[in-house]
């Protein structure tokens, strides 16, 4: 067993019992899309950019529930919201007013949102989207680009890594082509295929800018393809929306695309999603309003409680700078890594947009415009190596990275524990070097 495993199996000691619970009843033994070995950590309460485990350990966050949590864990304008709403029931089996306060919320902040559509998750989102899109041109198939993530439904699924094709119909796996983010390869493609109804992209690429695309010429040249050759533009926006500004890639960016699919912020940090755009295509999903009707029904769309936590949530960011703390605080983490990698003569870099931090170890890249123009191949290559155990060495000095690869930062995150994590990180780098990985 290494130092770091070693270490880490003692700190984590009842997260360890609790993992041989649960692999009782749980396959995989706790429902974490990626399996942390030798056993995930156990969470019990967060506050602000800390969490508490099961063992007592204090951690800084970064996973911020996968990105939900630009105001940081147990806000308290979101919990007073949900406390107040609790007292009046949890589901209306209704319309109910909270339902047009949210989405006109999502209407005024984001760029493309003409009309909005709430769903229960990101995938739930893509899926929406994708069927809008086929539903309002009459073609079939969707381009992704490779590794961009969408969740995990039929139509998005079948690149291996978070993914697995098992299950999946091969004849739903043929109305999708999977396409490198690549200008000319897209235009090459929209002028043999026809029946291509919609493209859907991560705007800062696969992995939540793990492999980053150059912006704004990427975004600007899919709208400019999509809408010559009539395909539907959908954005998805699930990490990106409320982040990357507060209009989201789209408005940091000025590219506007035909749909916006969301999840994450715009729930509050509870389960919800959207899809917005163009009325156009939207307006499909209203009986009477276009020659194609389409159908979205859903117990808990727009339930009262995943509502008033987006509003909540919505109105902070609207109104007070978090998007400025939270990108504030990215920055100087950034810096701290640098510094730390240079003390320890590790190569390395990072990149990564507004409080988005992407890690590379073994290799030196950087535009100075942080993007890393490494090749994907590499770039993936020495993500693969470094995440499991930069991810175990972190937790072992305190700090939840995003996938051993990155950092979300929240508003939540002070100076104090930026500079507490780049300390981590330094002390990883060590723990790292003496097991041979750096
Ligand atoms: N799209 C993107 C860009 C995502 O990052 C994710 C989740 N990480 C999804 C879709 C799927 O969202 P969910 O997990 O809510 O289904």
């Amino acid at each position: 067993m290494s130092a770091i495993v070693e270490r880490y199996a003692q700190k984590f000691e009842k997260s360890g019992r609790l993992s041989e619970r649960g692999h009782r009843t749980i396959p995989n033994g706790a429902h974490l899309s990626r399996p942390l070995h030798p056993f995930p950590v156990y969470v019990e309460h967060a506050q602000g950019g800390l969490k508490w485990d099961a063992d007592g350990n204090e951690i800084v966050d970064y996973m911020m529930g996968y990105g939900a949590l630009i105001l940081g864990h147990s806000h308290p304008k979101i919990n007073e919201a949900l406390t107040a709403r609790l007292a009046k029931g949890t589901h209306m089996g209704a319309a109910t007013p909270e339902e047009l306060r949210w989405a006109e919320l999502v209407s005024e902040l984001i760029p493309s949102a003409e009309r909005v559509r709430f769903t229960s998750s990101g995938t739930e989102s893509t899926l929406l989207a994708i069927r809008l899109a086929r539903a309002f041109t009459g073609k079939n198939k969707v381009v992704k680009f490779r590794e961009h993530f969408h969740g995990w439904h039929d139509y998005v699924s079948m690149e291996s890594g978070i993914n697995t094709q098992a299950g999946i119909p091969p004849e739903a796996m043929a109305t999708v082509i999977v396409a490198e983010p690549d200008v000319d390869e897209l235009a090459a493609l929209f002028e043999q295929d026809g029946d291509v109804a919609a493209v859907i992209m991560e705007p800062t690429g696969a992995h939540w800018g793990q492999f980053p695309v150059q912006n704004p010429s990427f975004l600007e040249s899919v709208r400019e393809l999509t809408a010559r050759h009539g395909v539907v533009m959908i954005m998805d926006e699930v990490i990106t929306a409320f982040r990357l500004s507060r209009g989201g890639a789209q408005g940091r960016y000025g590219v506007t695309p035909d749909l916006t699919t969301m999840a994450k912020i715009v729930a509050g940090g509870l389960p919800g999603g959207a899809v917005a755009g163009k009325d156009d295509i939207m307006s499909l999903l209203a009986p009477g309003n276009h020659p194609v009707h389409m159908s979205h029904p859903g117990t808990f769309i727009a339930n009262p409680l995943s509502a008033t936590a987006g509003i909540a949530c919505l109105e902070t960011l609207a109104n007070e700078p978090v998007n400025e703390r939270a990108d504030a605080m990215a920055e100087r983490l950034k810096a701290g890594l640098v510094e730390a990698m240079g003390r320890m003569e590790v190569i390395g870099h990072v990149h990564g947009v507004a409080s988005i931090i992407h890690v590379v170890l073994g290799a030196e890249c950087n535009d100075g415009g942080g993007i890393s123009t490494l090749p994907h191949d590499e770039l993936a290559e020495r993500t693969a190596a470094q995440s499991g155990p930069l991810k175990l060495a972190m937790l072992n000095e305190g700090v939840d990275m995003m996938g051993g690869i990155g950092f979300i930062v929240s508003a939540a995150h002070g100076e104090d524990l930026i500079d507490r994590t780049s300390e981590a990180f330094e002390n990883s780098l060590k723990a790292l070097r003496a097991e041979g990985v750096v």
